[in-house]
């Protein structure tokens, strides 16, 4: 399949991709729902006052002239599967109906250049896991020693904590250095300070598109129906904050100044060609965790650091999507199998991915071992954790035959503290 616009083999906006996201013209404009396509942005709200999507179950109904993806969202798989159709035909090469409108292209391929993103859906809860079992392992050793680093349950349940949805921004957001109470090792009471220990966490969250009812669970094989896409997510973190605030009830302050997300949805549909299998389970769940087939993505993750010093952004991680122990239907299942309701838009993000190698850990603490081993950067500079003036990259594409179906970056640099 290829598009009649010119997209280059590594470009992460193929035709087999078409991410959803959410502009604004520069020049102004509402804010408008579109696909990424190549370096343009395709302008649905085009496409669809001219009646594309009227033989889909969309019918005449309006939902691309919004401010969200989350009515679009709550349609279900099949809409989403009619729409794609309808798109990747009126994109390809073998088209004639838009390929040779030069009136309607000008109009509907808006060159990204011309745009600004939007935060794409309105997300009302957001909850974070902690799913990946080297990261588990890495920070539990760290803290308890190597024999008590994962705890009991861990193996049995995807752990997590609800996190704090007002305060995901998008990519390009710059981050102030959050202030807090910190208690130093060696002192018996807290001092009140900027973060000394501000941190990321490379991870990637999942888009509730049909919600359920209050009590009435989501079963693992009927996951899959309720998610609509993917996005590339920092979890910012103040570890210096976290260690002293975490006991007992998990992290707040140190990670609910700000979570960043990167602006394109990538739908489960285009992800479908990178499904592997996941790690092997052992001991193996109880029966509502029991998923079927390849429920992992095979998703290259990267991470990269720029200051003030170092220009050119450096690669200080490469991790991979399909090193989580638990999937997305396992984490889905179990945040529902209480009854608790998910919503459309809602983000489930998947804990720090870290991989096996020590090149492939996902936060600073892992990276430098608690600070134990600085980071060189070529610029000559050292990192233990991040300064004011960084910027810190999260990248991530899946390799195909001949093309990539990525979800650009998530990107955010540090502002001091006031
Ligand atoms: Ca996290």
């Amino acid at each position: 399949m290829k598009s009649f616009i010119d997209v280059k083999p590594d470009s992460h906006f193929p035709i087999q991709n078409l991410p959803y996201g959410v502009f604004k013209l520069k020049i102004g404009s509402e804010p408008a729902i579109g696909v990424a396509l190549g370096d343009y942005i395709v302008d649905l709200t085009v496409l669809e006052k001219k009646g594309f999507f009227e033989k889909t179950n969309l019918g005449n109904e309006r939902v691309f002239n919004r401010s969200s993806l989350n009515n679009f969202m709550s349609k279900g798989r099949q809409t989403w599967r009619q729409v794609r159709t309808v798109l990747q035909t009126a994109l390809s090469d073998e088209n004639p109906l838009l390929r040779y409108d030069e009136d309607l292209k000008k109009i509907a391929l808006v060159p990204m250049e011309d745009a600004n993103m939007c935060l794409p859906v309105e997300i009302g809860d957001y909850s974070d896991f902690y799913s990946s079992k080297e990261h588990a392992t890495n920070v539990g050793s760290m803290f308890r020693g190597k024999e008590n680093a994962l705890m009991p349950n861990w193996l049995h349940l995807p752990v997590a904590y609800h996190g704090r949805a007002s305060s995901i921004v998008i990519s390009g957001t710059e981050i102030k250095r959050p202030s807090g109470q910190v208690k130093l090792g060696n002192s018996d009471s807290p001092v009140f300070g900027p973060t000394k220990l501000l941190d990321f966490e490379l991870e990637m969250g999942f888009l509730i598109g049909p919600g359920n009812s209050i009590g009435k669970p989501i079963p693992v094989d009927k996951a899959y129906d309720h998610i609509f896409g993917i996005v590339l997510v920092n979890d910012w973190s103040a570890r210096d904050i976290q260690t002293w605030e975490y006991q007992p009830l998990g992290p707040f302050l140190a990670k609910n100044f700000a979570t960043s997300i990167s602006p394109w949805v990538v739908t489960m549909e285009a992800l479908e060609p990178f499904r592997v299998t996941g790690p092997e389970q052992e001991p193996e769940p109880l029966q509502y965790l029991k998923s079927k087939g390849d429920q992992a993505y095979d998703i290259k993750l990267e991470v990269s650091l720029t200051t003030q010093n170092q220009k050119k952004p450096f690669v200080i991680s490469k991790s991979n999507f399909k090193y989580l122990y638990w999937n997305i239907c396992q984490q889905l299942a179990h945040h529902t199998i209480n009854g608790c309701n998910l919503r459309t838009g809602d983000l489930l993000a998947s804990g720090t991915i870290s991989g096996p190698a020590k090149d492939s850990y996902g936060s600073m603490l892992e990276l430098t071992w608690r600070g134990e081993n600085p980071i060189k950067l070529p610029s000559g500079e050292e990192r233990k954790f991040l300064h004011d003036g960084d910027t810190l990259t999260i990248s991530g594409y899946c390799r195909g035959d001949g093309y990539r179906v990525g979800f650009g970056e998530v990107s955010g640099k540090i502002l001091p503290a006031n």
